[in-house]
């Protein structure tokens, strides 16, 4: 393993500089990082025949192998996660703790697929005829593309080459245009521990659309695994019917956030922090829309006022930071732009200041008085701002919190334990969170429902969608 930051992409155990390169820059002041490898068609298709070459050998290699070597790349993060998480923050913006957290996040990924390789059982069926044995056996899909996003680059990588690996299958990744130096620092771990040559291949790209959607149109893929946004995840399920090829899709969220009556309201804010700020509230599953009761709404903005004031905002690298910058200039035009529709439209600023559009700090900001026909209330708003809105009972918090397209995930606090089971049962969503604002761990299956997505990652189910079920019938007599 080199010291230095790799950018040459990663295909069939070499690192290819290529023709044409690109920078990757900090989204805090656009200080040039690195220039990286712009993989072009050849590229991509070397990456792919190296996966559908070396498959069948890795497929056969005994479950316990690949799970050992899982176990050593998830190790080998654990024991750099300073370096890997100082260039997360460089390439993300994401404070230092926050990237720390995700490096250990992402190698429990590695951990826990690791040991579950050696789990990946069959069935034995009885059959109605006594001279007949039937067995299923779960079985390798195929070369996998694996297409992540910006805003967690190791840990949505992870979660998906886990999971392939430990089934059986290789994997073809493209990370986003903005964060491929984390993916390709992983790729250099992943040689490091011995994985071998084509296994696992990155092919970095400025131009993600085209050369991603050439990636997954190869008839050597057969399994296509996708976290980002819900426009792009719908038109690459398009694209996969031409092959069937199975797809997994984690995709946009919209989550509500209820605080009941009842709540434990410190509990609830500090729940609110967690799940409203984490990568300056750039993930999917932020929650995105308060529901309040009624009768504790101007007690909880009160405490919450309190809570977010406290906030530091600077740059990801200063050790006090909680809110780093967002990714770009276009995430602070968007996030600008729902903020000034919503006071246009009557929202209360109770704290914070929209953005000036200068700087990519975003001062966190709250909001009451929202209203469904407010931009906010509807999209994914990915960035620091937090949006009020009271409910009469627990019946309209329901009603109002499933008034959206995606359903990724909902949280909701209540002291009560049969109206933490009612409102959980009646939430429209993959994922919910009682009295809890972190939900995502390896051993649980994440992802959602409606616009929000297709398939589970972590957890055994994670490893189902890179699976066949192949079902044997043997005469014995
Ligand atoms: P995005 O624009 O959809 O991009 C995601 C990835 O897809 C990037 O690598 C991108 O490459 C690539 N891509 C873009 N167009 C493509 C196309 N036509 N065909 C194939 N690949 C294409 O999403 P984003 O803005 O990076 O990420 C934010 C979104 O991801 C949010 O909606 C968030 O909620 C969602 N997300 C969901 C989860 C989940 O688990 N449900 C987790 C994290 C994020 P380029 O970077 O080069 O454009």
């Amino acid at each position: 393993m080199s010291e230095t930051i790799k950018g040459d992409a990663f295909v069939d155990g070499r690192w290819l500089p290529g023709t044409a390169r690109f920078p990757v820059k900090d989204p805090f002041d656009d200080t040039l990082i690195a220039e990286v490898t712009d993989a072009d068609e050849a590229m991509v298709d070397a990456a792919v025949a190296a996966a559908a070459r070396v498959f069948p050998t890795w497929k056969r290699r005994p479950a316990p192998e690949r799970g050992k070597l899982l176990g050593q790349l998830g190790a080998r993060m654990l024991s750099e996660e300073r370096r890997l998480a100082e260039l997360c923050t460089r390439e993300n913006g994401k404070p230092i703790k926050e990237a720390i957290a995700e490096v250990r996040y992402a190698a429990s990924f590695l951990t826990w697929f690791g040991a579950e390789a050696s789990r990946i059982y069959g069935e034995t069926i009885p059959a109605s005829n006594p001279d007949q044995r039937l067995t299923v056996v779960r079985e390798a899909i195929g070369p996998v593309a694996v297409i992540t996003p910006w805003n967690f680059p190791y840990a949505m990588l992870t979660r998906k080459l886990g999971a392939a690996l430990a089934a059986g299958c290789t994997v073809v990744a493209k990370p986003a245009e903005a964060t491929p130096l984390g993916t390709l620092a992983l790729a250099d771990l992943a040689e490091d521990v011995g994985l071998p040559a084509g296994v696992f291949n990155v092919v970095p790209s400025s131009h993600g659309g085209k050369l991603g959607g050439y990636l997954l149109s190869r008839p050597q893929i057969r399994k296509i695994s996708f976290t980002g946004s819900t426009e792009v995840g719908q038109q690459i399920m398009k694209n996969a019917a031409a092959d069937l090829k199975r797809v997994s899709l984690e995709l946009g969220g919209n989550a509500p956030f209820i605080v009941l009556a009842d709540a434990d309201l410190d509990a609830a804010v500090a729940g609110a922090l967690v799940a409203k700020f984490r990568n300056s509230g750039q993930t999917c599953v932020a929650a995105n829309r308060f529901i309040v009761e009624a009768p504790i709404a101007d007690a909880f903005a009160e405490k919450l006022c309190a809570a977010v004031g406290k906030l530091v905002v600077g740059r990801g690298s200063d050790s006090a930071t909680d809110i780093g910058p967002v990714i770009d200039n276009s995430a602070v035009e968007k996030i600008a732009g729902l903020v000034d529709d919503a006071v246009k439209r009557g929202a209360t600023v109770l704290l914070g200041a929209p953005p000036d559009g200068k700087t990519r700090l975003i001062h966190p900001i709250v909001l009451a008085g929202i209203t469904p026909e407010m931009a906010l209330w509807r999209t994914e708003i990915f960035g620091p701002v937090i949006a009020l809105r009271t409910a009469a009972s627990e019946a309209e918090a329901i009603a109002q919190a499933n008034d959206t397209e995606f359903g990724l995930v909902a949280y909701v606090y209540t002291r009560d334990g049969a109206r933490q089971q009612r409102v959980a049962e009646a939430l429209e969503a993959g994922m919910v969170g009682v009295n809890e604002g972190l939900v995502s761990t390896a051993q649980a299956p994440f992802g959602g429902i409606k616009h929000s997505g297709l398939g589970r990652e972590g957890s055994r189910h994670g490893i189902d969608d890179y699976t066949n079920l192949k079902y044997i019938a043997t005469r014995i007599g």
